[in-house]
């Protein structure tokens, strides 16, 4: 498959998507604008990332920091989305790169990376993850425990806690997904109310599951396979 071809694939898959994120955001009164779309690229290399880059898509997702790190000394303008599991020993080459970091699933991590910041001089914005499919095997904080993050969170001096981020179970029954979406909006508006401070950012939905999630209030969208089909994926 040439350029050419990879191209025009692309640029039908966007605009597929790009019309059910319309409709969903109509269907609830949002404004397109309230919604990001992040596309993941974890499944292609550098140059099919750049294709979407091309297409207007400036916001980018990875999940593995040597990754993160190939494909953003190639496309250094784009606002990169951390949005996987971060081994300390890297934080330290992944932070500058980073626009949000969406996964801080631990204590640990959350003072590691406010260690590493004051380190490096540099503030961040990033997301408490929040296991809300109830799934044993997930990351992210239970979400009962949540507002008990309120002294952890007003204690940093670098890094700024912009929302929450969720991943609903995979279900093939979409209005399943439901109840998650709705309870990490819950658990943003009650951790939001408890630092007296705005929480804008509500990071779900995937390709499977993303109009809910828009419905349900979702400002970032991760979308992965939907915009990689029929293109060659590692
Ligand atoms: C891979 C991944 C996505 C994208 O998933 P798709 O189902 O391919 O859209 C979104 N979020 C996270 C955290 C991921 O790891």
């Amino acid at each position: 498959m040439n350029g050419e071809e990879q191209a025009i694939i692309l640029q039908k898959n966007l605009d597929k998507v790009e019309e059910r994120i319309a409709s969903s955001c109509k269907k609830v009164a949002r404004k397109r604008t309230e919604v990001t779309l992040v596309g993941v690229t974890k499944t292609v290399d550098s140059s099919l990332a750049k294709l979407l880059m091309e297409k207007g898509i400036d916001h980018l997702g990875e999940s593995r920091p040597q990754e993160l790190w190939e494909k953003a000394s190639h496309l250094p303008n784009a606002k990169w989305h951390f949005i996987g599991h971060m081994q300390r020993n890297k934080i330290d080459k992944t932070l500058p790169l980073v626009h949000l970091f969406h996964s801080v699933d631990s204590i640990r991590l959350l003072q590691a990376l406010e260690d590493e910041c004051k380190k490096q001089n540099r503030m961040l914005d990033f997301l408490l993850e929040v296991n809300i499919s109830g799934e044993e095997n997930k990351q992210g904080f239970d979400p009962a425990l949540v507002p008990g993050l309120v002294n952890q969170l007003t204690s940093l001096r670098h890094l700024q806690c912009q929302g929450l981020m969720g991943m609903a179970a995979y279900s093939l029954e979409k209005e399943q997904c439901r109840p998650a979406f709705q309870l990490l909006r819950s658990t943003r508006d009650k951790l939001s109310g408890l630092l007296g401070k705005n929480l804008p950012e509500l990071s779900m939905g995937m390709s499977n599951d993303f109009e809910i999630a828009i419905e349900e209030g979702a400002t970032l969208i991760r979308l992965g396979s939907i915009l990689w089909e029929g293109l060659e994926q590692k």
